[in-house]
């Protein structure tokens, strides 16, 4: 699972990407400082495995985790080859979802590449140039479509009829993930790689002073707000250099700083979870005096097929999953005070996994 980092030139990217990494990629203010996409991973915070990690007195935690490609030079025209534009954008094809970092701070040290700080026309800008890069990639598509409609094939004839639908869209400069389609067609949308069928997560990056004076819902950021909730997207609220900095402290140095700007976690914690969520992700959990550990799946799955991610073999193998809910858990404090009190549950192939569940496995070898 993968997550691409987008956004005009000087609007905090590289600044963000740097706290996801703790080094690595070039803070300039200028455009174009980074050229190759850089991917960073980070754990996803999940506080349950430090209370299991006491529970099971345990030495080793291990989390999850998540990358994110930081890709710069998306610039006005890239769908035309400006800047290094074809380029990143072949690389957002590639990605899960996406953040969008969106400039909400005014700094007059800092240029802005259109001389102004104006949230909305910054992000209509890139998705306009992602909707003319779908549109090629689409047109392309439909022409190889339009030669097997012509000898008669039916389903290509469904899969060409939708893809016009897609056209007219996004020629009316509108992102696919705005387009109502069934099931059906949301699957074969899937095997088009289309940027603008992807989850965005717009990054509302504001200035120390507003995150420090807590307004967080300054003019900029409500726009943009109001702007996500419209598509169906989601928002996030931070500072980048902040996130930078806090990236370099120890945890105690940090839960201070923390607190001295009145905030319960770091924006990049708020960042992960909200994009964990955007993907419809979920995590079960496995415990025992070796490691506890957290698993992601994608809602919905089934428990043979998330065994499989821990190995083949058990998905192959699969007996039975043996559950505990995590709050059953916490409240029982024990495995054992659990399985007296009946919540030690023994679920088959169908169980559909939720999210906290605590497991063990059974499977034939
Ligand atoms: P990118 O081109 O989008 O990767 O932008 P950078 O991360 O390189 O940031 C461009 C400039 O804006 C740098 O000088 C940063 O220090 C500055 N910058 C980034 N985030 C903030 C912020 O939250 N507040 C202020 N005042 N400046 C920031």
């Amino acid at each position: 699972m993968n997550i691409g980092i987008v956004g005009l030139p000087n609007v905090g990217k590289s600044t963000l990407f740097n706290a996801i990494t703790k080094a690595g990629a070039e803070s300039a203010n200028y455009p174009f400082c980074t050229i190759e996409p850089n991917v960073g991973v980070v754990s996803v915070p999940d506080e349950r495995l430090d209370v299991l990690e006491k529970m099971y007195n345990t030495k080793k935690k291990v989390y999850t985790a998540i990358e994110f490609y930081d890709i710069a030079g998306l610039v006005k025209g890239a769908s035309k080859g400006e800047g290094l534009g074809n380029k990143f954008l072949s690389h957002i094809r590639e990605v899960s979802s996406i953040v969008h970092v969106v400039r909400c701070f005014n700094d007059p040290n800092v240029v802005h590449v259109d001389g102004s700080v104006d949230p909305i026309r910054d992000i209509e800008t890139i998705n306009l140039e992602l909707i003319f890069s779908d549109l090629e990639v689409l047109e392309r598509r439909m022409e190889k479509t339009m030669k097997l409609v012509r000898s008669g094939d039916k389903k290509a004839k469904f899969e060409y009829d939708l893809m016009e639908r897609i056209k007219a869209h996004l020629e009316a400069n509108k992102p696919i993930r705005t387009l109502d389609v069934t099931e059906d067609e949301d699957e074969f949308i899937k095997t088009l790689f289309m940027i603008t069928s992807k989850p965005v997560l717009y990054a509302c990056n504001i200035s120390e002073d507003d995150l420090m004076s807590g307004n967080l819902e300054n003019d900029f950021v409500k726009k943009v707000k109001q702007y996500a909730a419209e598509e169906h997207s989601g928002t996030v609220v931070m500072c980048a250099r902040l996130e930078e900095e806090l990236s370099t402290l120890e945890d105690d140095e940090k839960k201070e700083m923390l607190e001295e700007y009145g905030l319960q976690e770091t924006g990049l914690n708020k960042l992960i979870k909200a994009s964990y969520e955007l993907l419809g992700l979920i995590s079960y959990l496995t415990a025992g005096v070796q490691e506890v550990r957290a698993w992601t799946i994608i809602k919905g799955t089934k428990a043979p097929q998330a065994a499989g991610k821990i190995h083949t073999d058990i998905e192959r193998g699969f007996i039975r999953a043996e559950i505990i809910g995590y709050d059953d858990l916490v409240q029982c404090g024990s495995e054992a005070a659990a399985k007296e009190k009946g919540l030690y549950r023994l679920e088959g192939k169908e169980y559909v996994m939720q999210d906290g569940d605590v497991v063990n496995f059974r499977f034939n070898v």
